[in-house]
């Protein structure tokens, strides 16, 4: 097998990899950098002009593994798009939604260079997705060489795959973004626990410690006391989500605290394309039973928009639970604004669910201590930190020690390691060469191409 990583920045970026197994070139995944913009933030698709690949995979619907697709489409039109029923039932309105955001950037940010597709490649994008269903093997064959492309559950999000390939008595495996745990929303990873020759692994939380204190269930349930508490004493709770996973899961939480009586009934706001994909995520449900969301949970918890127009420093009118994208509190977003909203005032809390780059407002939040000055640049607005600022382990990601064992299993010849920061990737890097093993690790320089 021949691989080369086409994410620029290394990182995790603009997840792309081009595969060839013999004569066949198999194009897995085609992202979008979620801190660069424009051009900036696709992936190198110049390897692609010399030969189209043969058969395009994407493995799930975030952005950074398939906002780049109609570009790649655009340049080989005639190429079929692999994925799994679920994400082929979501893909079409994070596409949408990624053009326009591009467009109201194009207008905030004079980036000229942008959208960098339109609604119309949309379509022709959407036109090319063949759906896949879980563990039914599909054959790709081209000129001698026959690779047979199998996907599995991967948890993370509903519709994530993880990824086997097969060539002559040989198989490859990619971890796409994978979570081992069930959550509410998506069942865990359900991965074959054979030998493989290579395994492609994420390595996202490979800088993050284990922490033994802090489980899934016990900090569900701290979630739901502190947001309980906010409540009692006054104030207002603002939960950063990602709109697609991370929001429905916390509805989902919200909705069982309130049948369950662990929260009292109070007003939940959210709105945009995180609502769309929950009333997507209700067919999902209805046509393949692969995730646990329903229509039914927005509506009796009564969910309502938040106010459109907010002023830094000055709580919004009604108190409540904010459950608002982005959830790294990226400028420009409902969050954001949000906690510009929030920040200064002592009764309030913003609850972090999921991982926050330390380079974007989150991040840089959940850095500072109380009382320290916070500036919102996009608003030209700073406020001191008054309000409590909580981080919960609820992340779509394995832990490090799950995948590391997921990864060595069978011993294949060779790990490499994608999706995850230096210091994430280094932490794999040290384990594999440390385990007694003869198993070898590759972290890929982008735009190389290696020989496995
Ligand atoms: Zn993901
Ligand atoms: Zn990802």
């Amino acid at each position: 097998m021949k691989l080369t990583d086409l994410n620029r920045y290394g990182g995790v970026g603009a997840s792309s990899m081009l595969v060839e197994l013999g004569g066949a070139r198999i194009l897995i995944d085609a992202g979008l950098h979620p801190k660069r913009s424009g051009r900036d933030a696709t992936p190198d698709l110049r390897l692609l002009e010399q030969r189209p690949p043969d058969l395009i995979i994407v493995t799930h619907c975030h952005l950074d593994h398939l906002g780049s697709l109609p570009l790649v489409v655009r340049q080989c039109p005639n190429v079929p798009v692999l994925m799994s029923v679920p994400s082929q039932l979501l893909a079409e309105r994070l596409l949408r939604n990624s053009v326009n955001v591009m467009k109201r950037e194009r207008e905030e940010k004079s980036a000229f260079d942008l959208p960098l597709y339109t609604m119309a490649e949309v379509d022709a994008t959407v036109a090319r997705i063949v759906p896949m269903l879980y563990g039914q093997p599909r054959k790709l064959s081209v000129g001698h060489d026959d690779v047979e492309i199998t996907f599995f559950p991967s948890g993370h999000v509903p519709g994530a795959a993880g990824v086997q390939l097969a060539h002559k008595h040989r198989t490859f495996f990619f971890t796409g973004d994978v979570q081992f745990d069930d959550q509410r929303l998506v069942g865990g990873a359900k991965f074959p626990s054979k030998r493989f020759d290579v395994v492609v692994t994420e390595t996202t939380r490979g800088a993050t410690e284990r922490d033994s204190g802090k489980d899934r269930a016990s900090e569900v349930a701290r979630l739901i006391r502190t947001i309980d508490h906010v409540i009692g004493r006054g104030g207002s709770v603002l939960i950063p989500v990602f709109a697609l996973g991370r929001m429905q899961e916390i509805f989902l939480l919200l909705h069982e605290a309130r049948l369950t009586k662990k929260l009292p009934p109070v007003p939940v706001f959210a709105a945009g394309l995180g609502m769309d994909l929950g009333d997507l995520m209700d067919d999902v449900a209805k046509k393949t039973g692969l995730c646990h969301f329903t229509r039914a949970v927005t509506k009796e918890l009564k969910v309502k928009p938040p106010p459109r127009k907010l002023t830094p420093g000055r709580e919004p009118g009604e108190k409540g639970i904010y459950v608002l994208s982005s959830g790294m509190l990226v400028e420009n977003t409902p969050s954001y604004a949000m906690a510009a909203s929030l920040l200064g005032h002592a009764a309030n809390a913003i609850c972090f669910v999921g991982y926050s780059d330390p380079d974007t407002p989150g991040g840089r939040l959940l850095a500072a201590r109380k009382g320290e000055t916070f500036v919102f640049d996009a608003l030209q607005f700073q406020t001191p930190v008054r309000c409590s600022i909580e981080r919960f382990e609820m992340t779509g990601h394995a832990d490090r020690e799950e995948l590391l064992e997921f990864a060595l299993h069978g011993e294949p010849r060779q790990i490499v390691l994608t999706h995850g920061d230096p210091p994430a990737r280094a932490w794999f890097a040290e384990q594999i060469a440390g385990a007694d093993s003869k198993v070898r690790v590759l972290d890929p320089v982008p735009g190389q191409t290696y020989e496995l």
